[in-house]
C-alpha cells in the first residue's frame, strides 16, 4: 500500500486549497445566512476542471480518478461544505451519464457538464421512497416517441439552478427493482417545475427543491442504457458518490478541529491556555485520530475504485466513518469553544449543522450498515478472498 501522493495530485490539491482560500472561505457564511448559490463560483470550478474528474479528456473531462477527486472535495469542503456538496452530486451525475449514455448523449450533456456550463442533479428520492428507493412510484409512460412523466421527486440537490437532471422513473408498474429506469430531463422541459427552496437546518448555499412532473413529454433519446436498469445505475452512482460524501466529510472535520485548535491555544482561563489542560489535550487528540482513520478509510475505497476493484463495502464503511467522526468532531468543536461555539459570530455551529446532514443523504448511515453487513454475508466466514 502506497501512503505517497503524486506530484500532480499534490499539484491538483493546492489549487483547490488556494481555490478555497480565495473564493469559498471568505464567502461561505454569508451563503449560509442569506441562502445564496452562486453560479460564478461553479464557473470557476470548471475552469479549475473541477466539474469533470471522473470523464476522460476526450469528453472534456480530466478523468484524475476518485482519489484525486477525494484530494479536492475534502479541501473545497473546508471553506464551504455545502458547495463541496453539490460539486460532488454534479460530477456524480456527469459520470452516470458518461457510463451509461451512448455517442449522442455524452455529445449532448456529458461535455458541457464536465465543462462546468452545465450543472447536473441526480433525483432518486421521493415521499414514499428515502431507504427504499425502489418504491419510488413517478411515472414514465411510453408514448409516440417518447414518455410522458408524472410524479413528485423530494430533496433534490440543485434543484430549480441545475440544468441537467438525471430522475429515476418507474417505466413498469409490475415489477418494483426492475421497473425503474433512468431519464434525463433537461430545465425548461414543459411539464417539469421546481418545488421552492426547502428551509433546512444547514447547507443553505445549496438549493435543495422538489421535482414535479405534470405530463412531461422527454424524447425517447433521453432514456439511459436499456429500460429496467434505472436503479442498478443509480446506486453504482451512490457507491461513488459515498466515497465523495466521505472526502468532504473528512474536510468539514479537519477545519472544525483546526479552528477549535487555534482557538484552545489563545484562549486563556485559570491564568493558562485551555489547550494546556489534558482533559481538552486529550479530546483533541482523539479527534485528530477519528479524523486520520476516516481519512484513510475514504482514500483506501477511493484507491480501489480506481483500480476497478470490489469496494461497495469499503465505500460504505468510509462514507459511515468519515461522517459520523464529522458530527463528532464538530459537536466538541462547539464544546471547546465554549459559549463562544454556539454563537454565530463563530463558525463551528454552522460546521455542526452541515455535519448532520452527511449523516443522512446518499444513504443514511444505518443505511451503510445494511449495506456493509450484507457484503460481509456474501462471503464464507463474512471474510472476502482477498481481505486481510
Ligand atoms: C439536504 C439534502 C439533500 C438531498 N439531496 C438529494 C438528492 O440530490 N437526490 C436525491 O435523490 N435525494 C436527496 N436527498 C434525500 C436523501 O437521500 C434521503 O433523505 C435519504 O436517503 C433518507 O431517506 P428518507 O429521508 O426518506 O428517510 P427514511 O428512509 O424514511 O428513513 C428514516 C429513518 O429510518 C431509518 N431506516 C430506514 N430504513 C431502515 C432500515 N431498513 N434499517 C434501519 N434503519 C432504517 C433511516 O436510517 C432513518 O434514520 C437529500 C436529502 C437532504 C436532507
Amino acid at each position: 500500500m502506497d501512503f505517497k501522493l503524486t506530484d500532480e495530485q499534490r499539484l491538483i490539491r493546492k489549487a483547490a486549497r488556494d481555490f478555497t482560500a480565495k473564493e469559498l472561505a471568505p464567502n461561505a457564511r454569508e451563503w449560509e445566512e442569506k441562502h445564496i448559490f452562486s453560479r460564478k463560483v461553479f464557473e470557476k470550478m470548471g475552469q479549475l476542471d473541477f466539474t469533470g474528474l471522473y470523464v476522460p479528456e476526450e469528453y472534456e473531462g480530466t478523468g484524475v480518478g476518485r482519489l484525486t477527486a477525494a484530494l479536492i472535495f475534502e479541501e473545497i469542503a473546508k471553506g464551504c461544505f455545502a458547495t463541496a456538496v453539490y460539486l460532488s452530486v454534479h460530477n456524480m451525475v456527469t459520470n452516470l451519464i458518461y457510463q451509461y449514455g451512448d455517442e449522442e448523449q455524452r455529445e449532448r450533456w456529458v461535455k458541457p457538464l464536465a465543462l462546468g456550463e452545465k450543472l447536473g442533479a441526480y433525483s432518486l428520492t421521493e415521499g414514499e421512497a428515502g431507504s427504499d428507493a425502489a418504491a419510488l412510484s413517478t411515472s414514465a409512460v411510453k408514448t409516440d416517441g417518447g414518455y410522458v412523466l408524472n410524479g413528485t421527486k423530494l430533496y433534490v440537490t440543485s434543484g430549480g439552478v441545475a440544468d441537467v437532471y438525471a430522475v429515476m422513473v418507474r417505466t413498469d408498474e409490475a415489477q418494483k427493482q426492475k421497473g425503474i429506469s433512468a431519464v434525463v430531463v433537461e430545465k425548461g422541459t414543459p411539464g417539469f417545475t421546481f418545488g421552492p427552496h426547502e428551509p433546512k437546518m444547514g447547507l443553505n448555499a445549496s438549493p435543495t427543491t422538489e421535482l414535479n412532473f405534470n405530463d412531461c413529454f422527454i424524447p425517447k433519446e433521453n432514456l439511459l442504457g436499456s429500460e429496467g436498469r434505472g436503479l442498478n445505475m443509480a446506486l453504482t452512482a451512490l457507491n461513488g458518490g459515498r466515497v465523495s460524501i466521505g472526502a468532504c466529510s473528512t474536510g468539514l472535520a479537519q477545519q472544525a478541529l483546526d479552528y477549535a485548535v487555534a482557538y484552545a491555544q489563545k484562549r486563556q482561563q485559570f491564568g493558562r491556555s485551555i489547550l494546556s489542560f489534558q482533559g481538552l489535550q486529550f479530546l483533541v487528540a482523539d479527534l485528530a485520530t477519528e479524523i486520520e482513520a476516516a481519512r484513510l478509510l475514504v482514500y483506501r475505497a477511493a484507491s480501489l475504485m480506481d483500480l476497478g476493484e470490489p469496494c461497495v463495502m469499503e465505500a460504505a464503511m468510509g462514507k459511515r466513518f468519515a461522517t459520523d467522526a464529522a458530527m463528532r468532531v464538530t459537536t466538541e468543536a462547539v464544546q471547546i469553544l465554549g459559549g463562544y461555539g454556539y454563537m454565530k459570530s463563530y463558525p463551528v455551529e454552522m460546521y455542526m449543522r452541515s455535519a448532520k446532514v452527511a449523516q443522512i443523504f446518499e444513504g443514511t448511515n444505518q443505511i451503510q450498515r445494511i449495506v456493509i453487513a450484507r457484503e460481509l454475508s456474501k462471503y464464507k466466514g463474512g471474510k472476502r478472498p482477498d481481505s486481510y
